[in-house]
């Protein structure tokens, strides 16, 4: 038995839906997917870690995984014509690929070719992922498109410039994909989670999981709780489910009031 089975139809959310999730080999995608599987989803897992993306989806039931690099228009294309070729339809994607630079990358220190590699992943797959998205949802007149963005998509200071922007960015484009739309039925939100030991968090630092969670811990708004990738599958579930189905335009952040209260010291 898959572990869709594990939960009956009743409280299965994605009962019957078809999801692609961009990045969902690792972190906060991975678990996602396997939180999607459970609910009933067929998921299908579109990443550039191809060994690890396969793996996940042999333990996941009705999945499948498409090699896909998100700054690559004829990948996009072809992950969602994937989804739409193997289930009929797409009522999810997940735009959740990103990378990030390594820490203290200001503006003295970085260089041309890290702004565009960041923004290339982080804003240009999002952007290639709604069009794509939107171009088999819209006819169906229906669909749910969320996108990672971060906590770094509403303030400064948190991460560098080249991420900022590129988070910053991935807002604009929800905004304008819940905009232009919503009028034929599709909705789009965000996710903006606050610190999450996954590889890319722990990207330039020598922090075990366990130190890096509680560094972000110590450092929030919100005490004895630790942020973890299940916390923010559980955002994206909502999103993707019928339950937020009147919810568009939303950057949903994940971060436990930090972006409302103070700085980050
Ligand atoms: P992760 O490194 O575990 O996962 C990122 C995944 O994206 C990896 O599987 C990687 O192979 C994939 N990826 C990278 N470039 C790609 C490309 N060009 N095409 C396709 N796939 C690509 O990290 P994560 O923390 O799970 O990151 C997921 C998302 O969450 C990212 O958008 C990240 O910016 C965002 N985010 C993470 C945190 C955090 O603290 N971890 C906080 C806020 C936002």
């Amino acid at each position: 038995m898959g572990s869709a089975s594990i939960l009956s139809s009743v409280a299965r959310r994605l009962e019957g839906k078809v999801a692609l999730i961009t990045g969902g080999a690792s972190g906060i995608g991975e678990c996602t997917a396997k939180l999607f599987a459970r609910h009933g989803a067929r998921v299908i897992v579109a990443d550039i870690q191809d060994d690890k993306g396969r793996a996940l989806c042999a333990t996941l039931g009705p999945a499948s995984y498409v090699h896909c690099d998100v700054t690559d228009e004829a990948d996009v294309e072809r992950a969602v014509d994937t989804a739409v070729a193997l289930h009929g339809k797409l009522d999810v994607i997940f735009n959740n690929a990103g990378v990030m630079d390594p820490p203290g990358n200001g503006f003295l220190a970085s260089d041309r070719s890290t702004f565009e590699r960041v923004m290339a992943t982080n804003a240009l797959g999002a952007f290639l992922g709604t069009k794509h998205a939107a171009r088999v949802m819209v006819p169906a007149r229906a669909g749910s498109i969320v996108s990672t963005a971060s906590l770094a998509s509403a303030t400064g200071g948190v991460a560098s410039a080249a991420y900022t922007c590129s988070k910053h960015a991935v807002v604009g484009l929800m905004r304008s994909a819940a905009a232009e739309l919503g009028r034929h039925g599709v909705r789009a939100n965000c996710v903006s989670p606050y610190g999450v030991a996954t590889p890319l968090a722990m990207t330039g630092t020598q922090l075990t999981t366990e130190e890096l969670e509680a560094a972000v811990e110590a450092m929030g708004n919100l005490k004895g709780v630790r942020l973890k990738a299940e916390d923010v599958a559980e955002a994206v579930l909502y999103l993707a489910s019928d339950e937020s189905r009147y919810v568009s335009g939303l950057n949903l952040m994940v971060d436990g009031a930090l972006s409302v209260t103070k700085s980050l010291e």
